[in-house]
C-alpha cells in the first residue's frame, strides 16, 4: 500500500493478501486450523508466528487479517484486532488493559451494553468508574485523576447525538497518562480522524456501517501495534471474542463500498434535517451536521459532516411517537443503524428501556424521541414518508 493513498483507495485495496490463484475478490479462508510442514515448523510457529503465519482462527486467520489491515490503513492506526461483535471490541479494549484498583472516567451517554460493561462488569472486578457529561470539559477535567488508567466515550452519543471533543478530552487524559478509548460508530471510519485528533484506541461495531447491509455482527479495536498485539490480542485470543473468517469477508466487502454508502446516507440525512427544521409536529430535529446543533462547530472541526443518523423529538410524547412510527411505510421499525434500509427506533421503550427515568431525562431521551438511521432509499421517498407519517400524528 502506498502512503499517499487516500482513504477511499485504501478501503478497496489495503491489506489484500492474494493466494497462488491470483483471485480478484478476497478469498474466504474458511479454516480454523493451519498445517505445518514439520514438527519443528509447528514448534517454531508457537514460539513466534511470523506476520503471515497462522496457528488457529481464534488467534488469527488470513481473511480476518485482511480486514484488520484494511481498516487500520483507513483509520490511520498501526494495527487492529477484529472481534465477534462491537461489544466484544468495547469489552476487549477495556478489560484487556484494566485491573483491580484502576480508575476509569466515562461519558454517561452510552449505548446500553457499553453502559452495562462500565457500570456492572468492570466495577465487579474492582475497577472504579466515574461518569461525566461527555460534552462538559470541566467535568472531564475534574474527574480525571493521576491514577486514571482510561477514559471512554462515544464521539457522537446514541440517541441524543451529543458530540464529545476528542482532541480536548485526549489532552486532559494524556496529561495524567490515561489511555483514550473512543467508540466511534456514529462518526464511521469515513469521517473519523480520531487517532490524529488524539485518541489512542478507536472501537467500531462493524455490525453498523461497515457491514451496512444488516447481515453480520462484528467489531474491531484499532490502536498502536504495541497495544493491539501485547494487550488486546492475548486477551481476546484466549477469551474467544475473535471474528470469524466468513464475517471478516463480509466486512471486507463492506469496506469497499463504505465510502459511497456513508456519503450518500449522510447527504440524505443532511437534506432531511434541513427539511424538518421547525416542523410543527416536532419539538426538535437533531442533526450534528445542521447549524442548529449546539455543537455544530465542533462537528465541523472533528468530522466535517454530520453522519447518517438524525433524531426527531415528536410533540405529544410516546403516543405521538408511536403513531409516527406506525404510519411509516418506507422506513422500517428496528434497532440496527448504518444499514442500507432506513431504520427508526423509539429509544425510550427499546434500546434504552432499562434506564431509570432520571437517567433518560439527563440524556435527553424523551418519550417523543425517535432515532432515524438514514439508508440508501431515494431521498424524496424517505422525505415523503416522514412528512406523511408526521401528518398523521
Ligand atoms: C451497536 C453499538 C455497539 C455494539 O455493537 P454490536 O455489534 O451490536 O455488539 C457499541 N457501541 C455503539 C455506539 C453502537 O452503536
Amino acid at each position: 500500500m502506498s502512503k499517499d493513498w487516500n482513504k477511499s483507495t485504501r478501503a478497496v485495496h489495503a491489506g489484500t493478501r492474494r493466494s497462488q490463484y491470483g483471485e480478484v475478490s478476497e478469498a474466504i479462508f474458511l479454516t480454523q486450523g493451519f498445517v505445518y510442514d514439520s514438527a519443528e515448523d509447528a514448534e517454531a510457529r508457537f514460539v513466534q508466528a511470523g506476520p503471515d503465519e497462522f496457528i488457529y482462527a481464534r488467534y488469527g486467520n488470513p481473511t480476518v487479517a485482511m480486514f484488520e489491515d484494511r481498516i487500520a490503513a483507513m483509520e490511520g492506526a498501526e494495527d487492529a484486532f477484529a472481534t465477534a461483535s462491537g461489544m466484544a471490541a468495547v469489552n476487549g479494549a477495556l478489560t484487556s488493559m484494566l485491573r483491580a484498583g484502576d480508575h476509569v472516567v466515562s461519558a454517561r451517554a452510552l449505548f446500553g451494553s457499553c453502559l452495562y460493561v462500565l457500570e456492572e462488569i468492570l466495577t465487579r472486578y474492582g475497577v472504579e468508574v466515574t461518569f461525566v457529561d461527555g460534552t462538559d470539559l470541566a467535568q472531564w477535567e475534574a474527574a480525571i485523576r493521576p491514577d486514571t488508567r482510561a477514559v471512554f466515550f462515544e464521539s457522537i452519543s446514541n440517541p441524543a447525538l451529543d458530540v464529545t471533543d476528542i482532541e480536548a478530552v485526549s489532552k486532559l487524559a494524556h496529561a495524567h497518562g490515561a489511555t483514550v478509548i473512543v467508540d466511534n460508530v456514529f462518526a464511521t471510519p469515513v469521517f473519523s480522524n480520531a487517532i490524529a485528533q488524539g485518541a489512542d484506541v478507536v472501537v467500531y461495531s462493524a455490525t453498523k456501517h461497515i457491514d451496512g447491509q444488516g447481515r453480520a455482527l462484528g467489531g474491531v479495536i484499532l490502536g498502536t501495534r504495541e497495544f493491539i498485539r501485547k494487550t488486546v490480542e492475548p486477551y481476546l485470543k484466549h477469551t474467544g471474542g475473535s471474528m470469524s473468517p466468513f464475517t471478516a469477508w463480509i466486512m471486507l466487502k463492506g469496506l469497499e463500498t463504505l465510502n459511497l454508502r456513508v456519503r450518500a446516507q449522510t447527504a440524505t440525512a443532511s437534506d432531511l434535517a434541513q427539511a424538518l427544521q421547525g416542523h410543527d409536529k416536532l419539538v426538535r430535529a437533531i442533526y450534528p451536521g445542521h447549524s442548529s446543533h449546539p455543537q455544530h462547530d465542533l462537528v465541523t472541526r472533528q468530522m466535517g459532516q454530520g453522519g447518517t443518523v438524525l433524531s426527531l423529538d415528536v410533540k405529544g410524547g410516546q403516543a405521538a411517537a408511536f403513531r409516527f412510527l406506525n404510519a411509516l411505510e418506507v422506513c422500517t421499525i428496528s434497532n440496527n443503524l448504518g444499514d442500507a434500509k432506513t431504520i427508526v427506533t423509539h429509544p425510550a421503550t427499546t434500546t434504552h428501556q432499562r434506564l431509570p427515568q432520571e437517567q433518560k431525562d439527563a440524556l435527553g431521551i424523551t418519550h417523543g424521541l425517535v432515532r432515524m438511521s438514514i439508508g440508501l432509499e431515494d431521498t424524496d421517498d424517505i422525505k415523503a414518508d416522514i412528512l406523511n407519517a408526521l401528518a398523521q400524528v
